[in-house]
């Protein structure tokens, strides 16, 4: 269920059912982008296990946002193996909820007629949605651009919308980039597959996500690793533009 998927050399793709994360190796030492629901902690370190690995051997946390899909886990496994956690300035107070800008229980209920959207939020409240998750130990990156000294050495790619500091992460050695929830390639809320956005309660700012997401059509990379959904291959400004067409589509 969490087995990694190898997307090139020292990038691995995790899914666990509803949401991904990644595995940077460099000279066997790790970063971990995202760490999945709460429940998810476990299921973290099995898949470092299975890429032959100890959680000893991660170094720092990056995250794309602060939604309970993507840090459940951080600040626990955090503490337990004593590794930085960072994020984008902007997500910073996000992710040590100071605030919160994630749909809550009533904008879910409200749209509990799409199709997907009930199996999926039983499911996630089983993961602990509901569970109030924090994580204190997060600090910024440094934001002068440019990549940084964790292994994979990424570099943050700004997507703000889905979350006010939402970040991917270029990985040039691979032409790979973490989209996080700014693009994705499926979703239990969505009856297509391949690049587009999620559903527009998801995102804090809608617009603002269609916008931004300009920033990765003309990256140096053809493989795309979402927060949900497979990885996609292939040119990413036409990866932009499908997901585009489809909210036009979707409207019309
Ligand atoms: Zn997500």
């Amino acid at each position: 269920m969490t087995t990694p998927f190898q997307v090139a050399d020292g990038v691995f793709l995790v899914s666990a059912g509803h949401t991904n994360w990644i595995l940077l190796e460099e000279d066997g030492a790790l970063t971990l982008v995202d760490s999945g629901y709460p429940a998810h902690r476990e299921a973290v370190e099995d898949s470092v296990a299975s890429i032959g690995r100890r959680p000893e051997d991660i170094r720092a946390m990056l995250i794309t946002h602060a939604h309970v899909d993507h840090i459940g886990s951080a600040s626990a496994l955090a503490q337990q193996y004593s590794f930085p956690v960072f994020a984008s300035p902007e997500e910073v107070p996000h992710a040590r909820r100071e605030y919160l800008q994630q749909a809550g229980p009533l904008q879910v209920a409200a749209n509990a007629w799409r199709p997907g959207v009930l199996p999926w939020s039983l499911h996630i409240v089983r993961v602990g949605a509901l569970k109030p998750v924090s994580v204190p130990e997060v600090q910024a990156f440094p934001s002068g651009g440019g990549a940084l000294d964790v292994p994979g050495h990424p570099i943050p790619v700004p997507l703000p919308g889905h979350t006010s500091g939402h970040t991917g992460y270029l990985l040039p050695g691979a032409g790979a980039v973490v989209s996080g929830d700014a693009l994705v390639t499926a979703h239990a809320t969505s009856r297509v597959d391949g690049p587009q956005f999620l559903l527009p309660m998801f995102h804090h700012d809608e617009p603002q996500t269609h916008e931004t997401v300009e920033a990765l059509a003309d990256l140096p990379a053809d493989i795309l690793l979402p927060g949900h959904g497979p990885a996609y291959r292939g040119s990413l400004r036409t990866a932009v533009d499908t997901a585009r067409e489809r909210v036009g589509r979707a409207s019309a």
